[in-house]
């Protein structure tokens, strides 16, 4: 099988787009599941997060979209607004070519009438929670007669929360002639019967695992108390140049002790846990992917939808009781084929964990020693993590309702109007209502007042550090 998105049937814009964003090979999903798909046949495709299936259906999706009009075409089905978020952002991403492309997300949790209204105004894209869409659908909010495209994606687990019977009444509802793809990471029987329901001669893709790369991860441990644990982290902490890190922790009073700490120290860390309301989850998120924080702590349930992509360290700061939960820390890091780093603290009254560990992953963790050869030259390291962030976020009033783009921000900032120079910004995210951009902590100040200042599309909106 080629590898290359080259040998794919895709129109030159979206070949320069993803040559853009660095993807250089096909991963093993998209290579078997864009050629179905781009035939028009239904599927069912093999996935977990991490393997690229976001593209595997979404540039198919692009590539038969048509501008002209401004009606639904594809509806994509997720298990939680996160991932709505997640896969929203990524078809936006791949979109960028696509000037006046309307991706929408319609999850639970969000105000409903803003949602109506944009569904009104017409969108290209849905990227929607089975519970929500099903309220759209009741109330006649979503006209979805001219979808040809739907994807559910991560069913099994929208299956797992109880979502079968909403998929069902949301697939009936469908035009009879359309394509329909399942992208699933196991497949239950439930799976098997909703295929035979609601696709036709579906093509099914499954990934072996000699394909698909196993993630290369480091795995490192390190043996330590409770009482030298905070210690040992900052040890680490400093002698690690990682741009990022992402921290684990089994509760969240721990996630929150330890942000404590390490914000105290200076070092740029902040969490994530149960008790954030989801706008300041989503800024915490923000800040994050933009390198305005180094250090993320978190719960495990809280870490569930960060979707950042090129995680270089995660630090397991206590191990958990199931193994099963390691794997899926770890997983975070070491992705599209990049190579991750995880480092693991343990006191030697957990041995067994450690040994459920072992025995799952089949291999050893490698024991990191602690002493004092081991220390690095730290004025020698470039950029060592307890090091402060190089960049700051402001959060600015408007976002994709009052039609602001990343460039329109781009413009406000640097040229005539701000003086910035390019180098110093950042990573732009416009979400529904507000922006945030990242620019070099040393002219966030200045970048602030001239956004206050200016105009961003010929409107004022309020500028602020975060
Ligand atoms: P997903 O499994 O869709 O969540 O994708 C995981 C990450 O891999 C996303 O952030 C993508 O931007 C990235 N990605 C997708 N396809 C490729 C590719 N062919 N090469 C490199 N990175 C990719």
């Amino acid at each position: 099988m080629r590898h290359d998105f080259g040998s794919l049937a895709l129109s030159s814009t979206l070949l320069t787009v993803v040559a853009e964003l660095g993807y250089e090979k096909l991963t093993p999903i998209q290579a078997q599941a864009i050629p179905v798909l781009l035939q028009g046949k239904d599927l069912i495709g093999q996935s977990k997060t991490g393997s690229g299936k976001t593209a595997a259906f979404a540039l198919p999706i692009l590539e038969q979209l048509d501008l002209e009009k401004r009606s639904l075409k594809a509806l994509v089905l997720c298990p939680s607004r996160e991932l709505c978020a997640q896969v929203a952002r990524e078809i936006r991403r791949l979109a960028c070519r696509h000037p006046g492309l309307q991706v929408l997300t319609v999850a639970g949790g969000e105000p409903f009438r803003r949602q109506a209204s944009a569904l009104e105004r017409g969108v290209h894209v849905v990227v929607a929670t089975p519970g929500r869409m099903l309220d759209h659908l009741r109330r006649r909010t979503i006209r979805v007669h001219t979808v040809t495209t739907v994807v559910l994606d991560e069913a099994d687990r929208m299956l797992d929360m109880g979502f079968h019977d909403d998929i069902e009444k949301i697939l009936t509802a469908l035009p009879k002639r359309r394509q329909t793809a399942f992208f699933s990471a196991t497949f239950p029987r439930t799976i098997e019967v909703m295929s035979r329901t609601f696709q036709h001669g579906a093509v099914r893709v499954t990934i072996d695992d000699g394909e698909e790369a196993a993630p290369d991860i480091r795995q490192l441990l390190l043996m330590t108390e409770p009482e030298t644990r905070v210690r040992d982290l900052r040890w680490l902490l400093a002698n690690h140049a990682h741009e990022s890190a992402l921290i684990f922790c089994n509760f969240k009073a721990t996630v929150k002790e330890l942000t404590h700490t390490l914000s105290s120290a200076g070092v740029s860390a902040d969490c994530l846990h149960g008790d954030l309301e989801q706008f300041e989850r989503d800024r915490v998120m923000a800040r994050f992917r933009n390198e305005s924080i180094r250090i993320l702590i978190a719960t495990d349930v809280a870490a569930r939808g960060i979707d950042v992509v090129d995680l270089d360290l995660v630090i397991n700061y206590e191990l958990h009781s199931q193994p099963e939960v390691y794997i899926h820390r770890i997983g975070r890091t070491g992705r599209a084929g990049k190579q991750g780093l995880a480092i693991s603290f343990a006191s030697i009254r957990e041995q067994p964990k450690i040994d459920a560990i072992e025995k799952l992953t089949g291999s050893r963790l490698e024991r990191l020693v602690r002493d004092a050869s081991a220390d690095v030259d730290t004025e020698a390291l470039p950029n060592p993590l307890e090091r402060d962030a190089r960049m700051a976020t402001i959060q600015i009033s408007g976002g994709r309702r009052d039609k602001v783009r990343p460039g329109d921000i781009l413009g406000a900032l640097t040229g005539e109007a701000g003086g910035l120079n390019a180098a110093d910004i950042g990573k732009i995210e416009i979400h529904e209502r507000l922006s945030y951009v990242a620019v070099s902590k040393t002219v966030s100040q200045a970048a602030v007042e001239s956004l206050n200042e200016g105009r961003i599309k010929g409107k004022r909106f309020r500028a602020s550090i975060i």
